[in-house]
Order: C-alpha cells, then structure tokens, then sequence
C-alpha cells in the first residue's frame, strides 16, 4: 500500500518541509516524475488527506497498484499556469480570508476544549484525594492510582493545547502581515493601487464629501537616464514622503509607477488644491543631491490634476476626470494643477 501510506505518513516537525517531504516520498513511491503537473496532484492530496481526492488515491493504490499519468488526469487536479497576476491575487485573497476564518474556529475549539479539560483535571484531582484519604483498602489505592495517571493525561492534553493555540495565533498575525503586503507598495511604503482603489470603494459608501488627485512625477524618464534608476527611486519615495507629509489626514497612495493618487475625504475642493499645491512646491524647491558625490539632481517637479465627487460619479469616471486634468497641467507647462 505504497501510496495510502504514503498519504498518512508524517516526517519531521515543520509543516512546510513535511508537506514538501511527503509530496516527494509519494512521487517517488509512485514512480511520478517530479514535473508540474503531478507536483500539483500530489500537493492537493496533501494539502487535504482526508479529503475526496485522496480517498479515490487511496483506494486506487490499496494493495500496492501504482497510479498512471492517466489515473493522474481522470481525478483532476492538473498543473495549470495562472490565468493573470490579478485572478491569482484574487485567488490568494481568497484563501487568505479562507485560512483566517478557519484559524478563528480553531481558536475557538481550542478554548472551549481547554475550559473543558481543565474542569475534568481539577474534579479528578479533587477524587483522587478523597479516596487517598478514606482509603485504607488496596482497591481503593489502585483508584486513585488510574486517577492521577488520567490527570497526567489531562495535563499533557492541555500542554499540547496551549501549543496549538500559541501556533493559531502565530498563523493568524502571518495571514494579517501577508494581506498588509498585497496592500502596500515596498518602495515607498505607501498604500498601492488595489488598498486605494477599496478605500475609495468604502469611502464613497459613506457619502461624505471626496476629492480625488492624480499626480505624475514631469520628466522622470530623464531623471532614471540621466542618474540611474536607484536614485529614481530615491526621488519616488521623497516625492512620497513630501506628499504624506502636505496632505497628512488624506490616503495618499502609489497609484503605479511614477504616479500617485490622493483621496481627501470631509473637505473642499479648495482645500485639496492648496493641500496638493502645498506639496508640489515643496517638492520643487527641495535641492536634490546625489548621495554618493553631493552632486546636485537639478529641479523634480510634478503635475497634478485634482477634482470633486459628484455623487454620479463611480471611481472610473471621477479618476478619468483627475488623469485629464492632469494632462491638461502637462500640457500647460508641468509643475503646476489643475482642478475642477
Ligand atoms: P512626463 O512628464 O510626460 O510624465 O514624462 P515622464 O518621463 O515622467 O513619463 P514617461 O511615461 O515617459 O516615463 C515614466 C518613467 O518612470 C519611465 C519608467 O522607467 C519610470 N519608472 C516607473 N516606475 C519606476 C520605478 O519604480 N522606479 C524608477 N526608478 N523609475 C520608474
Ligand atoms: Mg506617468
Ligand atoms: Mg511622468
């Protein structure tokens, strides 16, 4: 039964290099070539053992039958590339919400069994006393003997359950550091495109008043060939930080690129123009240096175009409003606004 063994074995503590161990102990069992797509069957087995797919494996291999490529394609579960960065991320969105509320009901288990356990440990523990102390017959001594070993029991249990919950928790803040990262932009730490395209979508459920920005950095192609792309990207994140800092209590985001976008929630379109033309100036009065000779970058600047919500408006065409404005300051000259 090389296979149904293969499926319930264990091997070693990690559960990363156990699931990768017993994926390669089953392909090689099963004579498989390690390529993609038995790869694939054999991660699905594993990842649920006891579910219909390794049911069907197990029964097939029952008595030591080796599976075939064709076993492999009739029960399913082939290697197919992702069809896009975007269904995959919504994919491992999904999973991501799915894990997290499978880890919660495990906690909660967990909880319960400890209350449970620990309830079953004190009111054994207590008997056991009792018959020590009214015991002077050998039976009764033998009792309480059984007894204090179940307590041990008890307690192993309850070792290996305050373990669980330490591992729960632990996957928990994992699957929470994960969903933050799909959200951020490693350059400049700011929120990405997807955190800011949700955060308009919650915004606008509220009804309260929005402004939105588009900003392009002029030029940045010139900055890259001129200094290299390193120092581009050092000018990305003081860029970013100029507009943290001038447009503070408002989602500032790396829309892509060299672009980023502004959400002004509660206040007028006045207010995100001075706001935003705070930071542009800022930005293009600022002496950038080269950080290795001192050597000076000469001017950076943006263009930005910024516009009001109207409550027709869905985030496509309130965007498209702010991206023609902000052609309409390229086209005017670069490094100034536009808004409307
Ligand atoms: P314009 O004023 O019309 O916006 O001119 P531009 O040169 O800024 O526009 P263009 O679209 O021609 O070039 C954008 C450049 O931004 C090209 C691309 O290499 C650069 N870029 C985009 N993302 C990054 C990045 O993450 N780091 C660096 N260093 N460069 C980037
Ligand atoms: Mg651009
Ligand atoms: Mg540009």
């Amino acid at each position: 039964m090389a296979g149904a063994s293969a499926i319930r074995g264990a091997g070693g503590e990690d559960p990363a290099r156990r699931l990768y161990a017993r994926i390669g102990t089953f392909l090689i069992e099963q004579r498989l070539d390690p390529d993609p797509a038995n790869y694939a069957f054999a991660y699905h087995l594993f990842v649920d053992p006891n579910g219909p797919l390794a049911r069907a494996v197990s029964a097939l291999t029952d008595g030591g039958v080796r599976l075939t490529r064709r076993d492999i394609e009739s029960l399913g579960c082939e290697h197919k590339p992702a069809p896009n960065a975007k269904a995959a991320a919504q994919k491992a969105d999904g999973l991501v919400a799915q894990t997290q509320m499978q880890v919660e009901g495990f906690e909660d288990m967990v909880t319960a069994i400890r209350a449970e356990t620990q309830g079953f440990g004190r009111d054994l523990a207590a008997s056991a006393e009792a018959m020590q102390r009214s015991s002077g017959g050998g039976d009764i001594t033998e009792i309480a003997r059984i007894t204090a070993a179940m307590v041990e029991r008890v307690q192993t249990a309850e070792a290996r359950l305050d373990s669980a919950t330490r591992e729960a928790s632990e996957l928990r803040k994992k699957l929470e550091e994960a969903r933050d990262n799909a959200r951020r932009d490693p350059l400049t730490d700011l929120p990405n495109r997807r955190a800011f395209e949700e955060a308009y979508a919650a915004q606008a459920a509220t009804g309260e008043s929005l402004c939105l920005a588009v900003c392009d950095v002029d030029h940045f192609k010139s900055v890259n060939d001129r200094f290299g792309h390193a120092v581009g990207d050092r000018v990305l994140k003081a860029i970013a930080q100029a507009l943290s800092a001038k447009c503070k209590g408002h989602l500032v985001a790396r829309y892509g690129g060299e672009e980023f976008a502004i959400l002004f929630s509660g206040t007028t379109l006045e207010n995100a123009r001075l706001m935003l033309d705070t930071a542009r100036a800022t930005v293009a009065t600022k002496h950038y240096r080269l950080r290795e000779d001192d050597a000076p970058l000469g001017e950076v600047t943006f263009s930005a175009g910024v516009t009001l919500a109207k409550p027709e408006d869905r985030f496509h065409s309130l965007f498209q409003r702010a991206d023609q404005l902000l052609y309409a300051a390229k086209t005017a000259g670069r490094n100034c606004l536009r808004w409307d």
